[in-house]
């Protein structure tokens, strides 16, 4: 089996020494094991945290160990009765092409009516349930606020759009192109997009939320936050989900010049981690899946060739270059 070790702590974006590839022989199965062989890896914004030297939510990669990742594949052996052969599953394991465990953090995997794998893996496995729960968990979403999401044409901001729509409210995303802006507004059904390239973000939301923001919606950080944090309603709600712009940075960060709206707009503001909430999972998927049945939500998917693919691929997260889930086709 091939897998990428964390080879070199990088400095800013992901190098060609961050990672090696070893190949090693699949041993044979002990009972209560089954061999996964991977179909799509998903590449997430928090990969570049888990190789940080940063306190961060949860165990970091360490050097010489297999670089972790959330994988969807198929069942091709097995001596665990929960996980027959021939069934999809995914699960956070490594950057592997076959897997042998025992399924300690893997689930099987519904194959939804109408959709591909690719998409159902990209909705249902990160990206979907961390919309949901920062939507409704924590940022406390209510039929016809005004939302402002940022990462708007990621895979999470993608869903963050369509939910917040689906619940009636008035959605404005931010994202880094026209394209996107203009695919956000025509096949998502955001009422308005912001790039932050070519615009300056803090007019632009001040012309469309006159009333102000009732929800931020925060995949990105800095001066983005700073745009939102300036036009927040009072008792506004700011859902910190990720803070994509400082994820390269070896140096401490800046944190928000309009800090001080905290106390002016009476703002709540919470972080959260969406590890944390598999209490409420099985509702959140079953909701998802009903409204992908509906044809309510959708997602575009960026699928990049091969596991050697994979550590190139992950510096388009930082770049902009991906729409949607980045995924590696295996
Ligand atoms: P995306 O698919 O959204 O891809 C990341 C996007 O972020 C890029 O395409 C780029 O789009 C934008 N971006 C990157 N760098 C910058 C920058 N410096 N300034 C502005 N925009 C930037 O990735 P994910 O869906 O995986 O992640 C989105 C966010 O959600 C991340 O912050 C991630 O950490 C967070 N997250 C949090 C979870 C949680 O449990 N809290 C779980 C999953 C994700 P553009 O072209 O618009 O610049």
């Amino acid at each position: 089996a091939k897998s990428w070790h964390f080879n070199k702590r990088p400095k800013n974006m992901i190098e060609s020494d961050t990672f090696v590839l070893k190949e090693l022989p699949i041993p044979p199965l002990k009972d209560g094991e089954f061999l996964f062989k991977t179909i799509y890896l998903s590449l997430d914004a928090t990969n570049r945290v888990w190789l940080s030297d940063w306190d961060i939510y949860m165990e970091p990669v360490h050097i010489g160990d297999p670089m972790r990742g959330f994988v969807f594949g198929q069942i091709i052996e097995s001596r665990n009765p929960n996980f027959p052969v021939g069934r999809y599953a995914a699960g956070l394991h490594t950057w592997s092409d076959h897997i042998i465990t025992n399924g300690d953090s893997f689930d099987l995997f519904p194959v939804l009516d109408g959709l591909d794998l690719a998409e159902t893996f990209a909705i249902l496995s990160v990206a979907g349930p961390t919309a949901h729960v920062g939507l409704h968990e924590i940022g406390g979403l209510k039929e016809n606020e005004t939302v402002v999401v940022s990462g708007a044409a990621g895979a999470v901001g993608t869903i963050v759009g369509q939910i917040a729509k689906i619940r009636g409210c008035r959605v404005i995303g931010i994202a880094g192109s026209d394209e996107k802006c203009a695919m956000i507004v025509n096949e998502f059904g955001y009422d308005a997009a912001i790039n932050y390239k070519t615009e300056d973000v803090t007019e632009a939301l001040g012309k469309l939320c006159p009333d102000g923001i009732d929800l931020c919606f925060e995949n990105v950080g800095g001066d983005i936050l700073d745009a939102s944090l300036t036009h927040m309603k009072d008792f506004g709600r700011v859902v910190i989900c990720g803070l994509i712009s400082s994820y390269n940075s070896s140096e401490p960060v800046p944190g928000p010049y309009m800090f001080r709206n905290l106390i002016m707009r009476r703002l709540t503001v919470r972080g959260f981690v969406i590890l944390d909430h598999a209490d409420i999972m099985p509702d959140v998927l079953k909701e998802l899946a009903s409204w992908v049945a509906n044809g309510k939500l959708k997602m575009p998917t960026h699928i990049v060739d091969g596991l050697e693919a994979a550590p190139n691929a992950l510096n388009l997260l930082y770049t902009g270059g991906n729409t949607g889930k980045l995924l590696v086709k295996i």
